[in-house]
């Protein structure tokens, strides 16, 4: 946008269809749909998501990637335009200082090359434009912004609130890129409560709904749909030329040229066209191409009821996605300093009536008493879930170009090498202890085997591509050799929280936060980018996503890689101004 903005003439390739909000959105309930919202047998295997939403995340089969023996890693993924942002969770925190400096406070892996200073213009110019509803509260580890009013808390939102008073805990309204009230040209959010399946009205963010249109405006902007990159070609003075991709459904090979080529294809994709593009990686003089690659730490959390809201009547709560969060308590400084791991966590709480009450099927008894007790539980449901935990870089963690296995186009596709170490496993634990202290100050009852089919329907229950389905989970595992995603996962994934009762530890990895392998570097001996996420070898080369991150920090990363991009856009006008 900020590029069309400028005057540049920009050509958009996008691997996946054209979006229509007010065409492709709609308000379904699920005795509509054919499937009940289940999905035709084996749809749901090859595409993820749900019958409602289906369309806007991925298909698995022309688009697979393998992980390595006895792995497991379930990568969330969007192949249409607008990516993610049609569908994310829209929680919209800034990293705070201490994140970025994380390595010089207790000698773990690298600093960031930039600080909260460098980023905080870009940050309220981003908030300023995609509209972020919270409350400025203060607090050193969760910088405020430029922030539109908050929604109400519910009511189990403020029982939450007033538990974590009661332990002596900060809490905020979850931060969230939803409209509160007209802005920029986009309506207020009306709470419906489709989020997770494209918001018809654009109330909330997304590129198709905010940047994309201002850009078309200027006429500066072409978007090619259905074009997936498959390289980035060079010329002779170490430059690059443009790339080439393949139209979707012709096959046919096109070349384009560019002066400025700039990969914005997710942190994993961008990966990938890097290694495509030349033996051994483009611009991978640091060894570091690939490497280093993190999620958050995910998994865990409690799911019940809240007694005191037991038979009350029916409310909107599934409309309105908001929760509370509790921001990191711990490594913020001498006191709050831990002896047994390093970095932070954030929870997230709320509660609520959903549109299915999935927890029903493992409530037991029959007849009318059940039924009673279905309908006095319904508006009840609450639980506390992890936003973000931090994990550790590390080496060993990396992608590479899968010698066997190839997508649609024959272009081969990512093996990825993913474990967790120590530190983010007692990390979680922590996070485990904290999130039953909350739960058990609010009063809450849990209850055991909730879980299974656990709360993905709550509201707030972000993470979750469906809020009404038991089963309507991310992607599926990570592929076995060569074939197709393994279905989708069942119970929430880590933002949908918890799978129920004091839950079982999730595997950890469910990835919708995937940063890292191509992380930005002072140096260039040490990493790939620079701190305007430009490759350090080639001048004319950017990557936008999370590709960029050293570390992950506690929060969600997505506002931070538009702050990243914005500034990376501002570097290349003043590098096109002076001809480089
Ligand atoms: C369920 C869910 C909930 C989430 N909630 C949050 C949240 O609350 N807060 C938060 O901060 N983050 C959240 N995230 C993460 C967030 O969605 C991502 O960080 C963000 O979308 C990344 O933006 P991106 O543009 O880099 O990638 P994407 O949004 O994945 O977009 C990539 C685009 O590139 C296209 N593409 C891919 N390969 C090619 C190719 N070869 N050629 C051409 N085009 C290509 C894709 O089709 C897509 O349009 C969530 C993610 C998921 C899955
Ligand atoms: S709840 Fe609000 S943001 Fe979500 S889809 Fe409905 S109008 Fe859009």
């Amino acid at each position: 946008m900020a590029l069309s903005q400028a005057g540049m003439k920009v050509l958009m390739l996008e691997a996946g269809s054209p979006i229509k909000p007010a065409r492709d959105f709609h308000h379904t309930f699920l005795y509509q749909l054919d499937y009940r919202g289940r999905g035709k047998p084996g749809l749901l295997r090859r595409y993820s998501g749900s019958e409602r939403n289906y369309r806007i995340m991925i298909d698995n089969e022309e688009n697979p990637y393998t992980t390595s023996p006895g792995t497991v890693y379930r990568w969330g993924r969007s192949r249409c335009l607008g990516g993610r942002s049609l569908h994310w969770a829209r929680a919209s925190d800034r990293m705070a200082d201490y994140e970025f400096k994380a390595a010089s406070r207790d000698g773990y892996g690298m600093d960031w090359a930039i600080s909260y200073a460098d980023i905080k213009p870009y940050y309220d110019r981003v908030e300023r434009f995609i509209g972020v509803s919270a409350a400025a509260e203060g607090l050193p580890q969760f910088p405020d912004g430029v922030f539109l009013p908050v929604m109400p808390l519910n009511c189990a939102e403020a029982i939450f609130t007033a538990a974590c008073k009661d332990l002596g805990w900060p809490s905020t309204h979850r931060r969230l890129a939803q409209l509160t009230q007209m802005h920029n040209n986009r309506p207020p959010c009306h709470y419906c409560g489709n989020c997770v399946n494209g918001c018809d009205v654009g109330a909330m963010f997304s590129t198709v709904s905010a940047t994309l249109p201002v850009a078309l405006k200027t006429g500066n902007l072409e978007v090619r749909t259905d074009s997936v990159v498959a390289r980035v070609r060079m010329n002779s003075e170490n430059r690059a030329q443009g790339v080439t991709y393949i139209e979707r459904y012709t096959m046919k090979t096109v070349d384009v040229d560019a002066k400025y080529v700039i990969l914005a294809a997710s942190t994993l994709e961008n990966t990938r066209l890097m290694l495509l593009s030349a033996k051994g990686g483009l611009a991978n003089g640091s060894g570091t191409l690939g490497h280093y690659m993190m999620d958050q730490v995910g998994g865990g959390g409690v799911s019940g009821f809240l007694p005191k809201l037991k038979g009350g009547p029916s409310r909107l709560d599934d409309g309105k996605s908001a929760g509370i969060t509790v921001p990191n308590l711990v490594n913020i400084d001498k006191k709050t300093a831990r002896k047994d791991f390093i970095r932070g966590y954030v929870m997230n709480a709320t509660g609520g009536q959903s549109e299915f009450p999935s927890f029903a099927a493992g409530l037991p008894g029959y007849g009318s008493a059940w039924k009673n007790e279905v309908k006095s539980r319904y508006v009840a449901q609450a639980r506390v879930w992890i936003a973000g935990g931090e994990m550790l870089a590390r080496k060993e963690n990396f992608v590479e170009l899968d010698p066997e296995v190839k997508d649609h186009w024959g272009i081969p596709v990512l093996k990825i090498h993913f474990t967790h170490c120590d530190n983010d496993r007692k990390l979680l634990a922590h996070f485990q202890e904290k999130a039953e202290e909350l739960f058990k100050r609010a009063g809450g009852e849990t209850m055991a085997g909730m879980g299974h089919h656990g709360p993905v329907g709550f509201p707030g229950a972000p993470g979750s591509p469906d809020k009404s389905l038991p089963d309507a989970g991310l992607p599926g595992e990570g592929v076995r050799r060569g074939t197709a995603a393994s279905g989708p996962s069942r119970g929430a994934s880590k933002e949908g929280g918890p799978r129920g009762g004091v839950s079982r530890k999730d595997t950890l990895g469910s990835s919708i936060h995937e940063v890292g392998t191509a992380r930005m570097s002072a140096n260039p001996q040490e990493g790939m980018l620079n701190s305007f996420c430009r490759t350090h070898e080639i001048p004319n080369l950017y990557v936008f996503g999370g590709n960029a991150f050293p570390s992950t920090g506690d929060k969600h990363p997505t506002l931070t890689m538009m702050a990243l991009a914005a500034r990376g856009c501002d570097h290349l006008l003043e590098q096109a101004k002076a001809k480089t």
